[in-house]
């Protein structure tokens, strides 16, 4: 089950922490069934760095999710992020930098980016530099947070008026309890 998928990278790394229907905690990456998952939902990264359910460290992954949360959450605001955060940002990039790779296939030569770890390490790198773009671009600061009280996701609306994670879950819930007020 993901719970917003089709935000940036980052965002959506972030959004595998999500609030369930009963204010509980939602981790997909508390198991490694939900988190090759999700990975593969994610454009099959856990394909393209050869990474499946059984090598993920999750704990890791978790870490790298905290830290790209606090670096969002701060820079969102126009503040300074942690700098705990932000070097441990760098260092995972930097364990498995990316270079050019030029391959034939028999017809053309092809340039493609490969990364230089292991697998666990070039996903971890290939996350970290997910956030960086984000980070990086002056569109971080348009990042906004569900106006549901009972939802923590994150999302970058391409319309300004946009309140929701998405209109059929969380927009329609709230809607549905404000008729509700309303009508007591
Ligand atoms: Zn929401």
């Amino acid at each position: 089950m993901i719970p917003l998928a089709g935000e940036p990278l980052a965002l959506d790394l972030v959004n595998t922490l999500a609030l369930g229907p009963d204010g509980e905690d939602l981790d997909l990456l508390a198991s490694p069934g939900t988190a090759a998952a999700w990975l593969d939902a994610q454009h099959d990264l856990g394909r393209l760095t050869g990474t499946g359910a059984d090598d993920l460290d999750l704990p890791a992954l978790r870490r790298l999710r905290s830290a790209v949360a606090d670096c969002v959450e701060h820079a969102r605001q126009g503040r300074e992020p942690p700098a705990t955060a932000l070097a441990h940002l760098n260092d995972t990039m930097r364990a498995a930098p990316a270079s050019p790779r030029l391959s034939w296939t028999g017809t053309a030569v092809t340039r493609t980016t490969g990364r230089t770890g292991d697998g666990r390490r070039d996903l971890a790198a290939e996350l970290a530099e997910a956030a960086a773009t984000l980070l990086g671009d002056p569109a971080v600061t348009r990042v906004r947070g569900c106006a549901a009280t009972r939802c923590r996701l994150l999302f970058l609306p391409a319309n300004p008026r946009r309140r929701w994670c998405s209109p059929t879950t969380c927009g329609n819930r709230e809607r549905v309890a404000r008729h509700y007020r309303k009508s007591r």
